[in-house]
């Protein structure tokens, strides 16, 4: 009997365990690819993320001879479904650790033990066999000696080292594919006006060796410059799993220096907010240390308007309204950018971190749930090992130090491209004053801030 290969976020061929395990399993039947396109996972995605998908989906349905079956509904009945009409024995995964995917899984594993079985119909179900996870080193493995889990990155880090990243997974030469005939769901790719990266396996391979050959050397030094493009672009690849971090854990390790340390790091950090997510699937969505829980946020109309103009880029603030803007443009943006506006959006418009959050993850291509929401919790002052809520982020003075000549800005913000240098950051400061539509400030940094500070310490007692 086939065994089924259920794709979610694991879409390649190349360092994917559940792949070899249901090899093992289908035998001479062959490997049944699955896709299922649920739609609670659907619905809040925007057009890029939905598009980058759809890519994704396009390459490895190529990649496995056209075999890739692509069904819509609730996984807990297609899953079992899909199973009964390819008579298939078993059924692989790659691990999923989020608070929805455990649920999901849990009632799908279920639903597989109640079928008759194999092809003998032994009465014993359908087994969901786990093998791997999205992640370098498992959720749940890397804890301190007493068992409990880490909540301050280095100290996580360290450990995760001491424990280890394994080897990647050989890459099967010879597959059966098994095929199945019935509906196709695969959607048509929605037309987006963004410039997303190309999906797919040998997209992200691809995308990989360039940074690897090209700019890791140097990504210690410039990775804080949105100006130069200098980061590695794999997030979106890594959320869908086009690409495994073991893999990429490795070849920057064999690289060695400055860069690659730096790299491995980052790669380690989200090893870690999978790691709180797994420990504490609540921190989705609620503060992970409630102790601002009592902070006052603003709402009505004004807020409302001001929020509208934070998601649109029309903050008048260049440097946020740049990488709005970016994040609208490329379903992407670059990692310090992420931080300042989210700063912005908390302690300068004084909004929950939830709203801009969940912002977020519906533009990001590489939106996540555990990087964005630990992300967004850590710039809150909520979250592990928090920024303190008292930092706060001044646009004009981070627009200098990591857009020094502007160049970021002008790329961003048409209205101000015929500004030189590092003026762009303060346009309103022009002899000219602010050029022609481009928009005033919504909120004036330095009374904000002093608002955020005074709410906060009312909160502190
Ligand atoms: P590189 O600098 O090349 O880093 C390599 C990889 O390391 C990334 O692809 C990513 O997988 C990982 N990484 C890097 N920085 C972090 C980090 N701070 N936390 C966790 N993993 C990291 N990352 C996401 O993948 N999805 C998100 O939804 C997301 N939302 C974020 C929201 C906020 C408010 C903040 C502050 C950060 C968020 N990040 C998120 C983390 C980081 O900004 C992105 O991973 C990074 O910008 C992706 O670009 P890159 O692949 O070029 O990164």
């Amino acid at each position: 009997a086939p065994a089924v290969l259920w794709f979610r976020r694991d879409l390649r061929l190349g360092d994917n365990p559940a792949l070899l395990a249901a090899r093992e399993r289908g035998g001479e039947a062959g490997v049944l690819p699955l896709f299922v396109l649920d739609p609670a996972v659907w619905e809040p995605s925007g057009d890029a993320r939905r598009r980058f998908l759809v890519g994704c989906l396009e390459a490895l349905r190529a990649a496995t001879g056209g075999a890739l079956v692509v069904r819509r509904g609730d996984p807990r009945e297609v899953v079992p479904a899909v199973v009964r009409e390819a008579r298939a024995a078993s059924v692989h995964v790659a691990r999923d650790v989020g608070p929805y995917g455990r649920r999901r899984d849990d009632a799908v594993r279920e639903a597989l033990s109640r079928l008759p079985g194999g092809e003998g119909g032994d009465g014993e179900g359908v087994p969901l066999v786990e093998d791997g996870t999205a992640y370098a080193v498992g959720p749940g493995l890397v804890t301190k000696d007493d068992g409990s889990p880490f909540q301050v990155f280095t100290p996580f880090s360290r450990a995760w080292r001491a424990h280890g990243v394994p080897d990647p997974a050989p890459t099967p030469r010879a597959l059966t594919w098994a095929r199945l005939d019935g509906p196709d769901d695969l959607p048509a790719a929605p037309d987006v006006d963004a410039d997303l990266p190309v999906p797919g396996e040998e997209a992200a391979r691809a995308a990989w060796k360039a940074f690897r050959d090209e700019r890791l050397e140097r990504y210690a030094d410039e990775r804080d410059r949105p100006d130069l493009d200098s980061t590695s672009r794999m997030s979106a690849y890594l959320h869908l799993g086009c690409v495994h971090p073991r893999t990429l854990v490795q070849e920057a390790t064999a690289r060695g220096g400055p860069g690659a340390e730096a790299y491995v790091r980052e790669l380690c950090f989200r090893d870690f907010y999978a790691d709180v997510l797994w420990h504490r699937p609540d921190s989705a969505r609620e503060a992970y240390k409630p102790e601002l829980a009592g902070m006052e946020h603003d709402d009505g109309e004004e807020a409302r308007r001001r929020v509208r103009a934070w998601e649109e880029g029309r903050t008048g603030y260049p440097v946020v309204d740049a990488a709005m803007r970016q994040l609208l443009g490329q379903g992407w943006m670059h990692n310090r950018m992420r931080m300042l506006v989210a700063s912005f959006y908390v302690k300068d418009l004084h909004q929950r971190w939830q709203g801009g959050a969940r912002f977020f993850l519906r533009h990001l291509v590489d939106g996540d749930l555990a990087s964005n929401n630990h992300g967004w919790q850590w710039v809150a002052g909520t979250g592990t090992d928090a920024s303190p809520y008292f930092r706060v982020f001044n646009p004009v003075t981070q627009g200098k130090r990591f857009d020094p000549r502007g160049d970021y800005v002008r790329r961003w913000v048409p209205e101000l491209r015929d500004v030189e240098g590092a003026a762009v950051h303060e346009p309103w400061a022009l002899p000219g004053g602010t050029p022609e539509g481009y928009p005033e400030r919504v909120v004036d940094h330095a009374e904000e801030r002093r608002v955020a500070l005074s709410r906060y310490e009312s909160v502190r007692g």
